[in-house]
């Protein structure tokens, strides 16, 4: 099958070899980060654990957010610098709404399609400091929140920006001038390692540029080559950083996006529950109903999650057993989940897609997709990730 804009098994029968280059680069990017991003990210730890900012977290986790910082920062802060005057504070809370009102939803995308297009994304872009300010950080920070797209990134670099606060400009130069060359490697390094898997996202987002404008997806489905590999190797150091919480949790569930349905129309007759659909097996072979009867066999239960804004329904209720959930989703929107799912106090392990093909995002004609069964296992079961 054609690739819409990434494909985890090009030319092969399965994503196996995918999932060792991905863990191999991931291995490759922390070593590099030994004397660039992972002082600072020590630092930062001993500043949250002096200041009792925050229940410490791995510290995978915080190199992952300094190399997204890296990686947005290169790719929307020309951008978002360019736009002096927008309803941040009211797209914002419009992302928010679309999550908790599912009746209006579309109604809101709507008019979030043509604010964002208004608004966030103007024709001309500015140059993008190497070196931002702690102001241009403000301002970028409230550009991604609006987006609706980066709101867990957003939250996290605010954080970071009350450390960077309290550094020096030589110490800033220093701070600045390492992600930016870290994120230099980044960007020539991961098209060598995983620019296999990711050959088509230009050419789609040239041939369908036109496409998006006005949308409320514009930004999700015009996402640059290297923030996919971002994602990719950020999917591999979450897993690492969740694993040991996930692995103690009582209840496993996995959780997967309405587009691996055969039907997914009224023909798919999955019953509405509280915190998604349950698959009712209409079809012996939807790839859904399949991992149903492994849940039945193997202990876990497996739900659809129809919109990616439905995660917020996780949130743990209180006096119930500790849930862990491994969550598949394109790459375009795994770490995000992952991260809000962190939020929420619901340790996850992920699986990516291997390719997207849904009718509302990608394709007109829109195709099942699928996921790695193998790795799906790896990662449910008390196997090594
Ligand atoms: S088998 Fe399940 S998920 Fe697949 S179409 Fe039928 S009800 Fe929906």
């Amino acid at each position: 099958m054609e690739a819409v804009t990434y494909s985890l098994k090009p030319g092969q029968s399965n994503s196996n070899a995918y999932y060792n280059d991905v863990h191999t680069f991931t291995d490759i990017v922390l070593s590099h980060t030994q004397d660039s991003l992972m002082p600072i990210a020590n630092e930062y730890y001993d500043f949250l654990n002096t200041y009792k900012l925050e229940e410490l977290r791995e510290i995978e986790e915080y190199i992952l957010e300094l190399i997204s910082f890296g990686v947005l920062w290169r790719s929307y802060a020309g951008t978002a610098l360019a736009v002096k005057h927008a309803p941040f504070i009211t797209l914002a809370r419009m992302a928010e709404w679309r999550k908790k009102h599912q009746r209006i939803k579309p109604y809101i995308d709507f008019a979030r399609g043509i604010l964002m297009t208004g608004f966030l994304l103007p024709d001309s872009k500015n140059k993008r400091p190497d070196i931002p300010t702690l102001r241009q950080i403000d301002h970028v920070c409230k550009w991604f929140e609006a987006t609706g797209e980066f709101r867990e990134q957003a939250y996290r670099f605010i954080r970071w920006r009350g450390f960077w606060e309290t550094k020096s400009p030589g110490e800033l130069l220093k701070i600045f001038t390492a992600i930016e060359d870290f994120t230099q490697w980044f960007e020539e390094s991961s098209i060598e390692a995983l620019g296999k898997y990711t050959q088509n996202v230009d050419n789609f987002i040239n041939s369908n540029y036109k496409r998006y404008l006005w949308r409320e997806d514009r930004i999700s489905c015009t996402r640059k080559r290297i923030e996919y590999h971002l994602n990719m190797v950020g999917a591999d150091l979450m897993n690492r950083a969740f694993r040991t919480e996930y692995l103690d949790t009582e209840i496993k569930n996995v959780l997967v996006p309405g587009c691996m349905r055969t039907h997914v129309d009224k023909k798919c007759k999955a019953k509405k529950v509280k915190e998604g659909l349950i698959c009712d097996g209409c079809e012996p072979q939807c790839r859904i109903n399949r991992l149903g009867e492994m849940g039945r066999k193997n202990n876990f239960d497996v739900y659809i999650i129809p919109h990616a804004s439905d995660l917020s329904l996780w949130t743990p209720k209180t006096n119930q057993p500790k849930r862990g959930v491994v969550a598949s989703a394109c790459v375009t929107t795994l770490v995000e989940g992952g991260w809000e799912l962190k939020r929420y106090d619901v340790p996850a392990q992920c699986v990516l897609l291997d390719y997207s093909g849904c009718k509302k995002h990608w394709r007109k004609d829109g195709f099942a997709t699928e996921l790695n069964v193998l790795e799906l296992k790896k990662k449910i079961f008390d196997e090594k990730v």
